[in-house]
């Protein structure tokens, strides 16, 4: 009997010692976990919110050609958008690029491209369902003389429009030339998403200052930031 007691106690202690062992381990890695979390959505999540920027055009559709130098606005486009991409990120807000290098969304085949290629757009925009949608474009007009920035927004959404004018303000005070009032546009991109959606038209390709500027970095890198910045507003985030 006092063996087995003996026994009993020693078979208890191991398992004790083997439960202490575990738990510890269990402990570490799940601090461990927590810390690898906490640093991963402090860079990453700061704030739970999602974007998606959506350059517009790409592959074979270069969208408007620059008046004087031919550039292509699907170029400026995803340059904007990237630069809008990682001041986004920075910030610590999720962003999802709808179409993150030069190529379209259409896939191989080349016909029906257009439709394709927006409805690839609208199927990322669906399955991510984010707080925000900006499409991002230059515009382009058979009048050389318009100038300037102009957010559209589609008038069924009140989201839109805010964050449509968010914007727009953030052009009209640092942009030299940007139309004061925010614009109604009966766009696909517009109408695909109940996010706050908008259509960011950052200057007119067609004309010659505009071209002149929206081909440098130092524009880009503004109008982008007047971007960001109109969203940290629409937001309500702390920079
Ligand atoms: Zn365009």
């Amino acid at each position: 009997m006092k063996k087995h007691r003996f026994l009993f106690s020693l078979i208890s202690k191991g398992q004790v010692i083997v439960c202490f062992v575990t738990c510890l381990l269990v402990v570490a890695s799940s601090i461990g976990l927590d810390l690898a979390y906490a640093k991963e959505s402090s860079i990453d999540e700061r704030y739970d919110f999602t974007v998606v920027v959506d350059a517009g055009h790409g592959g074979i559709d270069p969208g408007s050609i620059g008046y004087k130098t031919k550039v292509k606005e699907s170029e400026i486009n995803l340059a904007v958008a990237k630069i809008l991409e990682q001041k986004l990120k920075k910030l610590g807000v999720r962003v999802v690029m709808t179409r993150p290098d030069e190529n379209g969304l259409y896939g191989l085949s080349t016909t029906n491209y257009k439709k394709r290629d927006m409805q690839k757009r609208r199927d990322i925009i669906e399955k991510i369902r984010p707080d925000i949608v900006v499409s991002v474009h230059m515009n382009s007009y058979i009048r050389h003389n318009l100038r300037g920035a102009q957010v559209f927004y589609d008038n069924t959404s009140p989201i839109s429009e805010k964050l449509a004018l968010c914007i727009q303000n953030q052009f009209a005070e640092r942009l030299e030339k940007s139309t004061k009032g925010v614009s109604v546009g009966d766009y696909y991109m517009l109408k695909c998403t109940e996010s706050a959606s908008v259509i960011a038209e950052c200057g007119f390709l067609s004309n010659e200052e505009d071209e002149k500027l929206l081909i440098t970095k130092d524009y880009q890198e503004k109008i982008a930031d007047c971007i960001f910045v109109g969203i940290v507003n629409y937001l309500n985030l702390e920079q």
